[in-house]
């Protein structure tokens, strides 16, 4: 199963990726935080990992898409691993037409791409309200999902911080990103008939999202 996620930013995603992969037993591929991987590590070493790094960093920061030739080589060496021989879920690839063609010029071909809807009301109000661990990347909100200590993650005991691009301009040039860029994937996806949609807040929490993701792509629990 190759599995695509798609939706806005602060959607649930990530979280429904984590789920999703855990039940489905194939690993969860986000290519953002591939991108904030590759960029912590560049800024701990002490000379930069490749010269792409600042290039990386100025997209990320400003919330607009990484150039597909980077961004394709990132997901390249990942989705070679030996982990994803029998399918992944790709949380945030492809972001455009342009990358769905570049999967298939990678000979990658997708089964079933899900989109969550959440309005852009709702999202603006999750994403500023969103903390992330700075080490696992665990995924806070500090009006409906806390840690049991303050500023500290649950799961690996890392500082919890604001994703940079977490900030209001931000948001707003990564809604604009995805409507423009992302939402053509619909018509796209739909012509192959390989695209299914679930709300990310129809109140019954992540588990339910979860099983109705599971349902619209027919894999029962
Ligand atoms: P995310 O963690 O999915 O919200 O992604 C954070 C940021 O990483 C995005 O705003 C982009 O700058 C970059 N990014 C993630 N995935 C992609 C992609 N498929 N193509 C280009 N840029 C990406």
């Amino acid at each position: 199963m190759k599995l695509v996620l798609f939706g806005a930013p602060g959607v649930g995603k990530g979280t429904q990726a984590k789920l999703l992969s855990e039940e489905l037993k194939i690993p969860a591929i986000s290519t953002g935080e591939l991108l904030r991987a590759k960029i912590e590590r560049a800024s701990k070493a002490s000379s930069a990992e490749d010269s792409d790094i600042e290039l990386i960093k100025s997209y990320v920061d400003a919330g607009k898409l990484v150039p597909d030739m980077l961004i394709g080589e990132v997901l390249k060496s990942r989705v070679d691993m030996s982990d994803c021989k029998n399918g992944y879920i790709l949380d945030g690839f492809p972001r455009s037409l342009s990358q769905a063609k570049l999967l298939e010029q990678l000979n990658i071909v997708v089964d079933k791409v899900v989109e969550i809807l959440v309005s852009e009301q709702t999202i603006v109000e999750r994403l500023e309200c969103r903390r992330v661990c700075e080490n696992c990347g665990e995924t806070y909100n500090t009006e409906f999902k806390m840690p049991q200590k303050s500023g500290i993650c649950d799961c690996c005991g890392g500082r919890l911080i604001r994703r940079s691009d977490d900030s209001p301009d931000t948001i707003l040039q990564r809604l604009k990103v995805y409507r423009t860029q992302t939402k053509p994937l619909v018509a796209y996806y739909s012509d192959q008939k390989k695209y299914f949609s679930v709300s990310g807040d129809d109140g019954g929490g992540a588990d339910q999202v979860k099983r109705n993701i599971l349902k619209v792509i027919g894999e029962s629990i």
